[in-house]
């Protein structure tokens, strides 16, 4: 069985009407990143970065997974599959896909600001100020904020290097550590990039830009791969 391996960004997720931010003058959802997605933000304004995400996890808990989120799952009938996504939403794993590796953190966990290992699966509940893990430390969102390090990321690059076909959708290829992955992928293997904004990287061999829409552009790409 060949190995797909694939790497998702925002993009993916805008059409299930998750906002990227990239695409919206900077701002996530009326916010500068520096004031919600960064471990300095936390130290100064803890409240507010509760209240944002648990603003992004009770929206999580309203939308539904898309036309991309879903055809990716059924490629699980031919491929091994392997889902790197940058996103904190869960819509892959709702829309039917089993290996699903967060690299930034998800919204639906919480963990503990004492011991990074311990993770609380919290579903769509708020994270309050006072709600603390077993060792009394307060509870901070499972994210990993601008500027941590993505614990993850050797995992990916494992999974990266042994892809036998590799599709990236989504994402503007400027966020690293996770962007770098791409760099990981044999050369000689297929690579499609799926991006309303894709630009055609000369870095790349045998790579295919589709500049589409995710919800456009995926259900086609995962069609032919089927039927290859
Ligand atoms: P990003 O850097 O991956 O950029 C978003 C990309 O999505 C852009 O290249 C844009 O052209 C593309 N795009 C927009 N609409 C699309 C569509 N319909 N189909 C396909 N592609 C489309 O992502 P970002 O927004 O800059 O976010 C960076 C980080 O912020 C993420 O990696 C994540 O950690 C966090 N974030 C997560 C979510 C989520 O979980 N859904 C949403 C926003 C931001």
């Amino acid at each position: 069985m060949k190995t797909i391996v694939v790497l998702t960004g925002a993009g993916i997720s805008a059409e299930s009407g998750i906002k990227t931010f990239r695409d919206s003058d900077g701002l996530w959802e009326e916010h500068r990143i520096e004031d919600v997605a960064t471990y300095d933000a936390w130290i100064k304004n803890q409240n507010l970065v509760l209240e944002f995400y648990n603003q992004r996890r009770r929206q999580l808990a309203t939308v539904q997974p898309n036309a991309a989120h879903i055809a990716l799952a059924k490629l699980e009938a031919k491929y091994q599959v392997y889902i790197i996504t940058q996103n904190v939403d869960n819509l892959h794993e709702r829309g039917g896909s089993s290996n699903v590796l967060h690299l930034h953190g998800e919204l639906t966990k919480a963990r503990s600001t004492c011991d990074e290992d311990l993770v609380y699966d919290i579903g769509y509940k708020d994270i309050l100020p006072g709600d603390k893990c077993k060792n009394g430390s307060q509870l901070r969102p499972h994210i990993v904020w601008f500027g941590e390090a993505v614990p993850l990321i050797m995992d990916a690059a494992t999974l990266v290097k042994k892809a036998d076909i590799l599709m990236v959708i989504g994402t503007s290829l400027v966020v690293y550590p996770a962007a770098g992955l791409i760099n990981y992928a044999p050369s000689h293997i297929p690579k499609y990039y799926i991006d309303p904004n894709a630009s055609n990287s000369s870095c790349f061999t045998n790579l295919t830009v589709i500049k589409a829409k995710a919800g456009d552009g995926v259900p086609g790409l995962v069609e032919r791969l089927m039927n290859n």
